[in-house]
């Protein structure tokens, strides 16, 4: 059995819908995974801000909007008047569900309600156009077995449980469907795996269900070895391993989500990454496999904070980085990059929520700057120091760009600069042309 996941884009139109059909029917029994259509999920937020700010007008315009665009899309999709009539009917109650949001109090609880729509009706819609065209697929709900623990982390023997109970229901299918990033928590109630996360989803199922392969199916040829929405020719890097993949997805690469290579990791499913307009390009396989004496990739994370934190009394004193490290776990905010000198110590964050009170508590060590509007690059491959001249190269690449902060040997496989977000296309570019050119 495999996993197969389709973004947003690859079902954004009726036409790419019904492509995937052809692509999921022509398959094993396996378990399809879809986002929501393409800008839906956005629609949904914006909703959600409308209601936040007790404008239900507002809302409901937008609620109008998106559901013509769907009664647009089932015309398209459907050939028969009967399909297309159920197709109607289940619209209707959805976008009826959504409006009832529009009139009460709105929290969060009601706003994963909302977000969680776009979901139910991508796949009620598949479901419904292949049994149009004659495949048997099953709708298989994700509220019944997604689930997070107290931790809002996924509970894997929860859903390995319920999910395998499901499927044991329905021995004569030829497809499973089911809804990526919509979930339960601790509490029963309707949540989601955080944006973007419909690829965790696919990557939880596979785990729970030992898949052969995970399958991640989106608009582009695999993993490119830079960003090309800012480079100009990038291509397709063929394997990856699962440090490297991780290091790329947490450091930008928006292709995968960065928690989905864990679960694939840890239970040594490799993860394919297939373009759905493409489909019989090779894409990009992630497995444990390392290639040896290659650079594969860079990536860029915007929006880092860099915190400098200077002290004389750091001279020989042990615990200082202890008591630093301290603050920033007692505000839950990770640190991403750090390096060290004798007199100070440079860290850098995302989550900027508590950066006040960081900073303020910072102050009792030593004197505290902040630079914003900051970016990480990382370079991504075999950067083991055996391999002689590789983290040169790199650095190399950029000598004419100001880099703030550089971090090596924490693994073997990446090497990262902080940069002034201004300078981050020059510094992509001048790394492609260094590295792979
Ligand atoms: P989906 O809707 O299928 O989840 P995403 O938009 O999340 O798709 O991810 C695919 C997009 O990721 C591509 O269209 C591409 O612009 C972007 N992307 C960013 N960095 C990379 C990269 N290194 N390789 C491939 N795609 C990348
Ligand atoms: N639909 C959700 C989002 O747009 C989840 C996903 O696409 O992975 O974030
Ligand atoms: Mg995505």
């Amino acid at each position: 059995m495999k996993v197969l996941k389709f973004g947003g884009t690859s079902i954004g139109s009726a036409s790419r819908m019904k492509k995937v059909a052809r692509l999921i029917a022509s398959g094993d029994k396996d378990i399809v995974v879809l986002s929501a259509l393409s800008g839906t999920t956005n629609t949904l937020v914006e909703i959600s801000d409308y209601l936040y700010k007790k404008n239900p007008d507002g809302a409901n315009e937008i609620i109008n909007q998106l559901e013509n665009t769907y009664f647009e899309y089932i015309n398209e999709l459907y050939s028969s008047d009967t399909y297309k009539n159920e197709a109607k009917e289940m619209l209707i109650s959805h976008f009826d569900y959504i409006r009832s949001y529009t009139k009460d109090l709105f929290t969060l609880f009601e706003e994963k309600v909302i977000l969680a729509q776009g979901e139910l009706l991508s796949t009620a819609m598949m479901d419904l156009y292949l049994r149009e065209v004659g495949v048997r697929s099953c709708l298989i709900p994700a509220l019944e077995y997604m689930r997070t623990d107290k931790n809002a982390e996924p509970d894997p023997v929860y859903i390995k449980e319920k999910l395998l109970l499901q499927l044991e229901k329905y021995p004569d299918i030829d497809v499973f469907i089911t809804q990526g990033y919509i979930c339960r928590n601790a509490y029963g109630e309707i949540d989601n795996l955080l944006r973007g996360g419909s690829d965790y989803s696919a990557s939880l199922i596979g785990a729970a269900v030992n898949a052969k392969e995970i399958q991640i199916w989106t608009d582009i040829d695999g993993m490119h070895n830079n960003d090309p929405r800012i480079v100009s020719n990038t291509s397709p890097v063929r394997n990856l391993q699962f440090e490297e993949a991780a290091e790329l997805a947490y450091f930008g690469a928006k292709i995968l989500h960065p928690t989905c290579i864990l679960p694939a990791k840890l239970n040594n499913i490799p993860v394919r990454l297939l373009n759905t307009m493409l489909p019989d390009a090779p894409g990009t396989l992630i497995s444990n496999q390392m290639e040896k004496g290659k650079i594969k990739a860079v990536a860029a994370k915007d929006g880092i904070f860099a915190i400098k934190i200077k002290s004389g009394r750091m001279l020989l004193a042990h615990g200082f980085l202890r008591k630093v490290f301290e603050i920033f776990e007692s505000y839950q905010t990770p640190i991403d990059m750090v390096t060290t000198s004798e007199v100070g110590v440079s860290v850098t964050i995302d989550k900027v929520k508590h950066l006040q009170e960081i900073v303020d508590d910072l102050k009792k060590f030593g004197t505290v700057t902040v630079d914003n509007d900051m970016t990480i690059i990382c370079v991504v491959g075999d950067l083991d120091p055996a391999n002689l001249g590789f983290s040169a190269k790199a650095i190399d690449a950029l000598k004419d760009i100001p880099v703030r902060m550089i971090s090596y040997g924490g693994s073997k496989y990446n090497i990262s600069f902080l940069v002034k977000t201004e300078d981050k296309k020059r510094a992509l570019q001048a790394l492609s042309d260094n590295l792979f050119s």
